[in-house]
Order: C-alpha cells, then structure tokens, then sequence
C-alpha cells in the first residue's frame, strides 16, 4: 500500500508529491512547520503544536491555508490512511509560489503540505532510551529562533558536525557563553541538589512543546525547577544533562564535548521525567 501526501487539499501517493519551482520555502525558506509525534494512532500534545503553528505563521504575516479543525482532520485522514500507529507527522506551511523574488506577489496564496512517517519502533521507547552524546559550537541563528521556520541552515550544519563526530545532538552556544538550545531540541541540565534547569523562554529559543508540557510533569513530580541559562562548563559539571523534543521525549545526555556527564549512565531525575512523559504521551 503507498503512502500518500497531503499537498495543498490533494492527496497524492507520497513520492508524486511535489511543490512548485519557485515555492518561497524552497527558494528563501519562507515558511513554517511542526512535527507531531504519534503514539497508538493519536497525536501526542495535538494542541500545542497547533497554537506554536498559528503563531508561527502569525509572526511572519502568512494567513492560515484553512481553520486549525480542517488541518487537523487532514492530519487524522493522512494517519489512518497511511496506517500510523506509532510515527511521526510533518507538516509545512509555505508563504506560497510566486515569481521568484524577495516581494511575493500580492495575490500569493499560502501552501500546505504534510507527511507521516511509520516509526514502529517507537511503541519500544520506554525500554531502550538511547544515551546521547554531543558537541557543542556557536549559535549562528538569527534574533528569531522563537519562530518554527523551515530557515534551519545553522542547526544543520552544527548538527552535521555532531554527526561526523560520531554524536547525537549539537547544543548552540551564545556569545556569552550560555547554552541556547539543541539544533533540534531543547536543553536542560539537573544540579546536584536535583533543581532541574532550563534556559527562560525568549526571542533566543523555541518554545519547546515538549519543554512545555516536561515543565508541567517537573511541577507534578515536585523537583525544583530555574528557569535561567546554563554556560557549558555547568552542563559539563552537572549531576545529569538532558535534551526533550518531540521526538527524542526526554532524551539522556551523556557525553558532552567528550566529558561524561555524571557517572555517565541515565541519572534519576531524567529517567523519571522520562518516564513520566511517555506514560502522558501515551507510548
Ligand atoms: N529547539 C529547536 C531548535 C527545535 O528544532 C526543536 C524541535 O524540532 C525543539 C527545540 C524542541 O521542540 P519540540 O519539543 O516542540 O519538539
């Protein structure tokens, strides 16, 4: 059975879909997007991601294609028609196609697009957390990193050299040191009187939707919690380090920059709000 795309209210087996020559995403990265874990068919922290969406797009003047409900429902057709029960799904918002120029054309209208990946492994989350090692190196980004935009070609340079490293996650560092965030997560470390850490939310970072809702469960389990940035020598010294997005959930680090972290096994802290998030996320 092929899978099938979503593109601009058609869907079309997904390796016919295909976006025009001169779509603003394509040629300026002019456009936004979001990627939603699926766990047990359903999409993990469904609403979150939508309101990051319309802000997104809001913040950069492109009107929503059609109402978040008719989005949604196309998300759902696209799961069950492409028999997603534990993946993920990708979906891009473009400015739209016009001559190819840094003004769009007045009539220009926004386009949508969006895939679904089948990840069964997923379902095996809870038993196999990967250990994450990483680099760190600067963070070339512009003053809106709070804007989900499909302009990533800083987070995939760093990330490539994490790659080439043999590493999982690069973390961006600021010009004063600080740690911003993974080029595709956001970072936190745990003290050793067990305050959990994570950089304040501003125009610095994305506002993580897993950060968000783990923000939620470090509240419920009662740890301590300081919104506040972290230079790397902290992370380095820190009891426990860890990355979340929505595909890494809680993600335990390691290594960083080749020091081990801790005793270089999943600390407590990690391993419990880990666990705690798949149990909300439902894998
Ligand atoms: N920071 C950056 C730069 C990202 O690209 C991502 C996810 O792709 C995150 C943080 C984590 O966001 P979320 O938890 O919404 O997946």
């Amino acid at each position: 059975m092929p899978s099938y795309a979503f593109v601009d209210g058609q869907y079309v087996p997904r390796h016919l879909a295909a976006l025009p020559l001169e779509d603003r995403a394509t040629n300026f990265g002019d456009g936004i997007y979001e990627v939603w874990v699926v766990a047990q068919s359903k999409l993990v922290d469904e609403e979150k991601h939508f309101a990051r969406l319309e802000r997104s797009l809001g913040e950069l003047k492109i009107p929503m294609p059609m109402e978040q409900k008719a989005i949604a429902q196309h998300v759902r057709r696209l799961i069950r028609r492409n028999n997603i029960k534990f993946g993920t799904v990708y979906l891009q918002i473009s400015r739209g196609a016009s001559k190819r120029d840094h003004v769009p054309a007045a009539n220009i209208t926004p386009s949508i697009t969006i895939f679904t990946n089948n990840k069964p492994a997923l379902a095996e989350a809870r038993r196999a957390p990967k250990k994450l090692k990483i680099i760190t190196g600067p963070d070339l980004r512009w003053a809106r990193r709070d804007i989900k935009s499909t302009s990533l070609l800083p987070n995939v340079m760093l990330r490539m050299e994490a790659h080439q490293q043999g590493c999982h996650e690069a973390w961006m560092v600021d010009d004063q040191g600080m740690v911003t965030e993974g080029t595709s997560s956001s970072s936190w470390i745990v003290t050793s009187e067990k305050t959990v850490v994570t950089r304040a939310l501003s125009n610095d970072i994305l506002p993580g939707v897993t950060r968000d809702t783990v923000c939620e469960l470090i509240a419920q389990a009662g740890y301590k919690f300081e919104e506040r940035g972290f230079s790397v020598e902290e992370a380095k010294h820190a009891a426990e380090a860890f990355v979340t997005s929505a595909t890494n959930f809680v993600g335990p680090v390691v290594e960083i920059d080749g020091t081990t972290i801790g005793n270089g096994q999943i600390g407590e802290v990690t391993n419990k709000l880990r666990d705690l998030y798949l149990r909300a996320a439902g894998l």
